[in-house]
């Protein structure tokens, strides 16, 4: 599979950056690691006419702590997140679910956190080369009218398979998109369409530049499953935050579940969330309960695309929430001053 032609640009600066996407729009692409961009090119998926380098900036690169908030630039490789003691220690879902992403000879070098959030939705029937897909008759994703993965369906249902966007809603994180006269800074939570053809709700000229995650007095884990331990995506995967409460030690005052690789987006499931307020952290009863809630919800999201029976993924939901929840309490307790 070879790449179609396309301009190399290589900005010196952010500025630089944003004016070239100013100028460009919808014919450039950002091209951080490009371990999700130049598949996707070589399989004829995209074709941009520009590629706009994020190589030169290192002022996108970084990890830091300042008013209770972590900051990573958007360029920041996955390996550096790892490497982190700060993520380590004050964002453990995500350093578990970056230690998770691809391999480390492949995903760890090159790819970025910017890209990891931003990588296209993905689908089995979609996410093939040219020759395969001139098999059969396009799907709304490459143009036509029908959905393989559901038959009724009057929209893509392509799957979010991003560990780290998955993690990073768990921890309640902010994203700040910058373009040539401004920025502005939404929830992850808030960030995604309900349309896997353009499942980002982002214009063609902004640039992701920062994740913003708040330092809370609170624990996290990330569960995921997948065929192999590495060089595979998630075919479910499972972030939680537990929140304690100030007065009662031993007692959840706030928590957060959000699954991915189920739906267009990782997805916040609010009702099992609010389920654990008030629980005990050694309420396995309550956890149970929370992660099968979490499984009807997130099954009614999931299509058949991603490999694997609908079934087992739907079944298996249900554990990774678990098996999350409980590795989170168990840091609350061992946390407990
Ligand atoms: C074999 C293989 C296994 C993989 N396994 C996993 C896995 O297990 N889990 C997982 O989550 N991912 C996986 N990936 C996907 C991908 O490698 C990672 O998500 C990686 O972190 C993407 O980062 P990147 O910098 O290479 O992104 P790129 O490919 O450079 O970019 C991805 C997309 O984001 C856009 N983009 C990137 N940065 C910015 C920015 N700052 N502003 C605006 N747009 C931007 C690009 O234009 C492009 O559309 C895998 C990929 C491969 C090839
Ligand atoms: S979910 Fe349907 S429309 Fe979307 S890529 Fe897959 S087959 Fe195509």
């Amino acid at each position: 599979m070879r790449l179609p032609r396309f301009d190399y640009l290589e900005p010196e600066n952010l500025k630089g950056a944003l004016d070239l996407l100013s100028t460009h729009r919808d014919d450039a692409k950002i091209l951080a690691g490009g371990t999700d961009l130049l598949v996707r090119m070589k399989k004829g998926l995209l074709k941009p006419k520009v590629l706009i380098s994020l190589k030169a900036l290192n002022e996108l690169s970084y990890i830091n702590e300042k008013n209770g908030y972590i900051k990573i630039g958007a360029r920041t490789p996955i390996a550096d997140i790892v490497a982190s003691g700060l993520i380590k220690e004050e964002a453990h879902a995500l350093f578990q679910a970056c230690e998770k992403i691809g391999a480390v000879t492949i995903q760890h070098y090159r790819g970025t956190i910017g890209g990891n959030i931003l990588q296209d939705n993905r689908c089995h029937h979609y996410n093939q080369s040219e020759f395969h897909r001139s098999g059969h008759q396009p799907c709304h994703k490459d143009g036509g009218k029908i959905c393989y993965a559901r038959e009724e369906a009057d929209r893509c249902n392509s799957t979010c398979q991003s560990d780290g966007a998955t993690a990073l809603m768990a921890l309640d994180a902010k994203i700040t998109l910058s373009k040539i006269n401004g920025e502005r800074t939404v929830d992850l939570a808030d960030f995604y369409t309900t349309d896997g053809i353009m499942p980002f709700a982002m214009e063609s000229h902004e640039l992701l530049k920062e994740i913003i995650i708040p330092v809370q007095i609170a624990e996290s884990a990330y569960q995921r499953l997948a065929y192999r331990s590495a060089i595979d995506y998630p075919i479910v995967c499972a972030g939680v935050l537990l929140k304690r409460s100030d007065t009662q030690k031993n007692e959840i005052d706030d928590a957060r579940i959000v699954v991915g690789a189920m739906g267009r987006s990782p997805l916040f499931l609010a009702q099992a969330s609010f389920s654990l307020k008030g629980k005990k952290l050694n309420d396995t009863n309550a956890f149970k309960k929370a992660a099968d809630a979490s499984m009807d919800n997130a099954s009614t999201f999931a299509v058949h695309n991603v490999g694997s029976t609908l079934e087992y993924r739907c079944a298996m939901v249900s554990q990774m929430v678990f098996q999350a929840l409980k590795e989170a309490a168990q840091a609350a307790v061992a946390a407990k001053g």
